[in-house]
């Protein structure tokens, strides 16, 4: 019986032991993503895009480099893709046009800057890390946003570019069904609901100095009016970082911004010494309550991650200090 304790003693300690310790974590979004409605193809592009972006955030941290410049690498990627919602690949508002949002936190000072409402910036996380870096300001929105890019020299580009086939086909199924019914009765729900793949990008780094940066880049919902701006870009709730840990979300921002999901998170950890992965299931579950949906990613000083989300998938990775990658897609 002693030697049975003993074995099973060691068993413990091994797994333990071995237990892995993150460096980076990312989101492509969460939503209706299910293995029926994907192609193998595109199962493969979608985790492909996720590898190079772990690999490219993991990069900066193996150089000894900051948490900023490994998050703004691995988003950079993503933005770059139009797999995602977030720089080429944004979805478009009801008038046709693509309003990009974005926010970084640096967790070391609690430094901050967020973008909103853009529709030039190539790449909205690069302007984020410029008014957290070069401005007094935390958060700049529309055409003063994008001056300010244009001044810090940041790449400029021409509408167009953002737009993509299929994120287009998304408005035009939303703008049929919403005049298929009378527009005045409709929910807000059905205003977003035929297309629900929120598709938002995010990541959290930790760096060699022990540091977290978390940030988050979208096109927001498809057929947002009225410059409606989600969570991505309010630090708190689509985006948050201290000493502690890091988080980035992506879902219904109207329901992380009422749930100031973020920091929330954060404050569980801070203020009730919860574990990583109680606070963010928690988290998630009082965004459900409220009647929201998404998920989210989160990162601790220790390396340890959460991923909770309660839609039917969430594209999601993970990389160790040691280089080994997990991504995962469905529940
Ligand atoms: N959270 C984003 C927003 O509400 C959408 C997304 O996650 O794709 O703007």
């Amino acid at each position: 019986m002693k030697k049975l304790l003993l074995t099973a003693a060691l068993l413990i300690a091994t797994i333990y032991s071995a237990q892995k310790k993150y460096v980076l974590v990312v989101h492509g979004g969460a939503g209706t993503i299910t293995k029926s409605t994907m192609t193998t193809e595109k199962e493969i592009a979608y985790r492909a895009k996720l590898s190079e972006a772990l690999i490219a955030g993991y990069s900066e941290i193996h150089k000894g480099n900051t948490s900023v410049q490994a998050v703004a690498a691995a988003i950079v990627i993503m933005e770059d893709s139009p797999l995602f919602n977030a720089g080429k690949g944004a979805v478009f508002t009801h008038d046709g046009t693509n309003e990009m949002d974005a926010s970084i936190m640096y967790g070391k000072d609690k430094s901050a800057g967020a973008i909103a409402g853009v529709h030039t910036v190539k790449n909205p996380i690069k302007a984020a890390i410029a008014v957290m870096q070069q401005s007094e300001h935390v958060m700049l929105s529309g055409v003063g946003a994008e001056n300010f890019a244009t001044e810090k020299g940041l790449e400029i580009v021409d509408r167009a570019y953002f737009k993509t086939e299929e994120r287009w086909e998304s408005l035009q199924k939303l703008l049929q069904n919403e005049n298929s019914k009378k527009t005045s009765q409709n929910t807000v729900a059905e205003a977003y609901e035929v297309d629900q793949k929120f598709g938002t990008v995010g990541a959290v780094a930790l760096d060699k100095h022990g540091f977290i940066t978390a940030g988050t880049s979208t096109g927001g919902m498809t057929n947002k009016k009225w410059n409606r701006i989600g969570d991505a870009p309010i630090i708190g709730a689509g985006t948050y970082a201290n000493s502690q840990v890091g988080i980035s979300g992506t879902g219904w921002g109207e329901y992380f911004i009422r749930a100031t999901a973020a920091r929330t998170l954060a404050a569980k950890m801070e203020y009730q010494n919860k574990s990583i992965k109680i606070a963010a299931q928690e988290t998630i579950d009082e965004i459900e309550k409220l009647g929201g949906d998404g998920g989210l990613i989160a990162l601790d000083k220790d390396g340890n991650i959460a991923m909770p989300f309660n839609t039917a998938g969430m594209y999601r990775g993970a990389i160790t200090e040691d280089g080994e990658i997990f991504i995962e897609i469905y529940k």
